[in-house]
């Protein structure tokens, strides 16, 4: 995996885990294990903050609820906000980390910041909600996935996005819910801990990296270059052997027709 994705999974186990040995101990852990399974960084990643989460949802880690009140949330939920906010995943790799249908994601997620925001934080904010009267070209507002949310999440297609963009010049009012809901997006990333651990992150990150590269010469002992598995694949002399077969089949082939 490159250094980015270790940084991401390090940010991950660290909003599951809340302490940072034990965050790191158990990235090392799951990453050992996934490694085996020689997927691509990407899927890696994902592979391995499935495993960490169900984890933590099978033995959620005791005591964090006191430190902050990112702790108060469910390790999936913390999961959720991370991936949002600090890595700003789409809905769909979400979707595919829990293997769960990507149209949960946005009502969930609403859901989610909502209650984060104003049950956990009880931020004094003004609750994020539609216009109260629609104008005739006003965009339907879906209270528990309201457009606002798929805009800053940059989740819509690029035509949605013109016409919002557009409309959002003309209307005062959906101009007022996406402000509304830009400034809890705001107070909630202020407020996700292991956004600010850069340090620690860094620290984590460094170890966890090492793991892997000595983890992926263990266990990959042939993952070499393309240039280097040609230089040994020509190297065997039945290879060799057979090459020479084949070139006199193949200028016997061409002299004969
Ligand atoms: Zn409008």
């Amino acid at each position: 995996m490159d250094k980015n994705s270790i940084k991401s999974l390090t940010r991950i186990s660290r909003s599951l885990w809340g302490d940072l040995e034990k965050s790191v101990a158990i990235s090392e852990d799951t990453l050992t294990s996934v490694s085996l399974l020689q997927l691509s960084d990407e899927r890696t990643l994902e592979r391995a903050s499935k495993v960490m989460i169900e984890r933590a949802e099978k033995n959620p880690p005791r005591l964090l609820a006191l430190q902050h009140p990112f702790y108060r949330l469910a390790p999936i939920e913390r999961f959720l906000l991370t991936a949002l906010h600090v890595e700003k995943w789409s809905y769909a790799r979400i979707a595919r980390v829990l293997g769960i249908e990507e149209n949960l994601i946005e009502p969930w997620a609403w859901a989610t910041r909502i209650k984060y925001a104003f049950q956990e934080l009880e931020a004094e904010l003004e609750y994020p909600r539609g216009p109260a009267t629609l104008g005739a070209s006003c965009p339907e507002y879906n209270v528990s996935q309201p457009w606002a949310q798929r805009l800053l999440d940059d989740e819509l297609a690029k035509r949605e996005r013109m016409f919002l963009q557009n409309h959002l010049l003309a209307c005062e009012k959906c101009r007022k819910s996406l402000d509304l809901t830009r400034r809890m997006f705001f107070k909630i990333e202020g407020v996700i801990p292991v956004k600010d651990a850069h340090q620690e992150t860094e620290i984590a990150s460094e170890r966890l990296y090492r793991t892997w590269k000595a983890g992926e010469s263990a266990f990959r002992p042939i993952k070499t270059t393309l240039k280097e598995s040609l230089v040994v694949f020509f190297n065997q002399t039945s290879v060799q052997y057979t090459i020479i077969l084949l070139m006199g089949f193949i200028f016997y082939l061409s002299k004969s027709r």
